[in-house]
């Protein structure tokens, strides 16, 4: 069947007003990404702040351009020039974000937040409306009386299952989780966790899962990305990723997920800072950071993905050589 989402040579460049020497420069924010999505998947995009996986995620809302490349989503193409309105996408594909505090107007009723969206995609009977906003908030275990109150009444929880039932609203095919834990009590984040599993089977939709924390991906995803400063260096299924990592800045994240799982685990602790994409290091963009590095790692375009098996791939120079220490 034809994936959902499949995004091919997806680069997403911002333009910078004064370049070097008068030359036009550009943050590569995204440079040339490939990433398939089927329904009924979790597929996890992981990386550090500024990696690029944000950018990914407002390109396929059609909140921003791609400068170059292919997204092909539940039958549009949202790229070049049959480019399609962001208001047409949401029936596609809708976001939930980090903060669920900051994403809900204060000072609209659940109800008034929850059939905003159907009010502005045509919905015009009250009582279909209405109707939809009960079936929503009961999807995500809250009683459909909560329409009548004020986002300030709720906990962090609540107000996460609140943004994902505003989310479900259009009945979108893929829905974007960008850091949809981190800003919650750690003792409610495998509730929330939990909840947008069981709607991703129940409703047959696929999630993209966006987060810095590959422990919150290990426990969602049946896929999973990894990127570093606007390129995938690793994709793979769970297994593959969680047992056989192949590249040494995926094991550098999974060494680091605080999980008393893989404590005894060598804590090899990831130095330095991710570089500016303005301006990437030459070679393999990792280099600077990596424990393994060579000399031919700092130069050139950087290495390209090797497959590993049907499922794995991963850009690494030691993979190409064989390197038997990978
Ligand atoms: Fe490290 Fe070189 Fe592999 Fe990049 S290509 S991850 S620098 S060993
Ligand atoms: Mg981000």
């Amino acid at each position: 069947a034809e994936p959902l989402l499949s995004v091919q040579g997806l680069r997403v460049h911002y333009p910078v007003r004064h370049g070097w020497r008068g030359k036009p420069l550009a943050v590569k924010a995204v440079d040339g990404v490939d990433l398939t999505l089927h329904t009924g998947q979790c597929l996890g995009l992981v990386g550090e702040s500024g990696c690029g996986k944000s950018s990914i995620a407002q390109a396929l809302l059609g909140l921003v351009p791609a400068t170059e490349g292919m997204i092909r989503l539940d039958g549009h193409e949202i790229t070049g020039n049959a480019r399609v309105p962001a208001m047409a996408l949401a029936r596609s594909a809708q976001m939930v974000f980090q903060d669920p505090m900051s994403s809900l107007n204060p000072r609209q009723t659940i109800r008034e937040i929850l059939s905003g969206p159907l009010r502005l995609h045509g919905m015009t009977d009250r009582a279909e409306r209405e109707a939809r906003v009960a079936e929503m908030l009961s999807l995500v275990g809250m009683a459909p009386e909560v329409a009548s109150r004020y986002p300030h009444e709720f906990s962090g929880g609540q107000r996460q299952r609140l943004c994902i039932a505003r989310a479900l609203i259009l009945r979108p095919k893929l829905v974007i989780c960008d850091e949809p834990v981190s800003a919650l009590d750690v003792s409610i984040r495998a509730q929330i966790i939990n909840l947008l599993l069981e709607l991703k089977d129940r409703l047959g939709i696929a999630l993209l899962l966006i987060s810095h924390d590959l422990g919150v991906v290990e426990h969602m995803s049946d896929r999973i990305a990894v990127m570093y400063l606007g390129r995938i260096v690793e994709e793979g299924g769970w297994r593959e990723i969680f047992t056989a990592p192949a590249h040494p800045y995926t094991r550098a994240l999974i060494s680091a997920i605080p999980d008393p799982m893989h404590r005894d685990r060598a804590p090899a602790r990831l130095g330095g800072e991710i570089p500016s994409p303005l301006s990437p290091p030459e070679g393999c963009a990792f280099h600077p950071r990596c424990p393994l590095a060579m000399p031919r790692c700092r130069s050139g375009d950087g290495p390209e993905f090797t497959r590993i098996s049907a499922d794995h791939r991963a850009r690494c120079h030691l993979l190409q050589t064989g390197n038997p220490h990978v």
